[in-house]
């Protein structure tokens, strides 16, 4: 494979965020007005947020792992307790079970979709489940509508990692947003996902007592939070009613929210086209044959965080790992999503679990790549990527 001068420099990311003029105004207004952390831009973006996704309550932090961790403490997971986590995900899923106290018990994944499937999940659990949590892998929805009538039944509640997955959708009649199915769910604002603040996450839930408790403990478990102590009615008064945790979102990260949040529908529509053609010329091209494309489901709007390729290995004389070198040399940025938990040195040490344990995700691992998908990619990078896939894998064909 020769690579150009030209080519070596000029690197396609595999994820870049979309920030415009709105965003940048919106900060700079914030910057201007005197208050800059938690208050009311904050207020504002979990209002629009809620009212977005049709929930009772939106609560914003600084991360989607400090709303995991917040909903697995509202529940009141223990140690002692299991919760069930797909081995198919980021580590911020099952590390935030650890910080309860409680065992991630890791269960396999569908070949097709890369998501757990209901089956997995329901033959996890034991007297000691405390909650089950749903990953919808690169935005693509878990069949919830099954699972989580099952879960019901069995009085376990659900939780959903929706960080890949704002604004996919569930369901054949009147959809429902993917992350709004159980007791709480937590959508991610980090720079590669779908709507970004930089950093940043939403806990949402239509439970009461849910919410509050993941308001008090978000901000060191005080009473009242600082922006209604700085209000002309607040008073300086407070009471630590909890040992809690500091994953409060600032207003500069909330003012830009509200504008990504407005623009999710035109990042959506680009990220479908992208997918969609990706899907196409994928298909049509030279080495179509060695590739296998990623599902999307009948009755699920997909969010497109991700596209995942795989590769057909028996018929490649070169590995995932060196197609993603040579893409890169070609200039075209690449990922993988994600070593699956249980082959890391943690899960291993910790709880004992070995590569051969779950063997669907352990096999599938060794041929995904993420290609790279975000809204603002040109024809011309679609083509770049796609043409370069042509030129790693074609000299490879066995
Ligand atoms: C990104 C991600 C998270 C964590 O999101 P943060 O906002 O970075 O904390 C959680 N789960 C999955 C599957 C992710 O990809």
């Amino acid at each position: 494979m020769v690579v150009t001068q030209r080519e070596a420099h000029r690197i396609l990311p595999f994820a870049r965020p979309v920030i415009g003029a709105g965003e940048k105004q919106a900060v700079l207004d914030v910057l201007e007005g005197g208050w800059i952390t938690t208050g009311p831009r904050v207020a504002l973006f979990e209002e629009q947020f809620a009212a977005r996704v049709g929930a009772r309550h939106a609560v914003a932090v600084n991360s989607a792992t400090a709303a995991l961790h917040l909903a697995l403490e509202a529940i009141g997971v223990k140690p002692g307790d299991e919760v069930i986590v797909p081995t198919w995900t980021f580590a911020a899923s099952a590390e935030v079970v650890v910080h309860c106290g409680g065992r991630p018990v890791l269960v396999d994944v569908d070949a097709r979709t890369l998501n757990a499937t209901p089956g997995s999940v329901i033959s996890a659990i034991t007297p000691r489940t405390r909650a089950v949590m749903a990953v919808h892998l690169g935005g693509l929805p878990v069949e919830l509508e099954t699972l989580t009538a099952e879960l019901q039944a069995r009085g376990i509640p659900l939780v959903e990692d929706a960080a890949h997955a704002f604004p996919s959708r569930i369901g054949g009649g009147p959809t429902r947003y993917a992350g709004t199915f159980g007791v709480a769910g937590a959508y991610s604002f980090y720079a590669t996902k779908t709507i970004t603040t930089g950093e940043g996450g939403m806990l949402v839930t239509d439970d009461d007592g849910i919410a509050e408790r993941a308001r008090t403990m978000a901000l060191h478990g005080l009473s009242a939070g600082a922006w209604s102590r700085y209000e002309r009615s607040g008073s300086w008064r407070y009471q630590i009613v909890a040992p809690g945790f500091k994953y409060n979102l600032t207003d500069i990260a909330a003012a830009m929210g509200s504008v990504q949040l407005e623009r999710a529908d035109e990042f959506l529509a680009a990220r479908v086209e992208i997918a969609t053609s990706y899907t196409a010329r994928l298909a049509a091209s030279s080495v179509g044959d060695l590739i296998e494309l990623p599902a999307g489901n009948g009755d699920a709007s997909h969010a497109w965080h991700l596209y995942i390729i795989r590769l057909d290995l028996p018929r490649l004389a070169i590995g995932r790992d060196q197609v993603i070198d040579e893409l890169r040399e070609l200039g075209v940025g690449t990922s993988v999503h994600f070593i699956p938990l249980h082959l890391h040195p943690y899960y291993q040490e910790a709880f004992g679990y070995r590569n051969s344990d779950l063997p669907v995700a352990t096999r599938e691992f060794e041929r995904v790549i993420s290609l790279p998908i975000w809204p603002g990619m040109s024809d011309a990078d679609l083509d770049h990527v796609v043409t370069s896939i042509e030129r790693v894998l074609e000299p490879a064909r066995r």
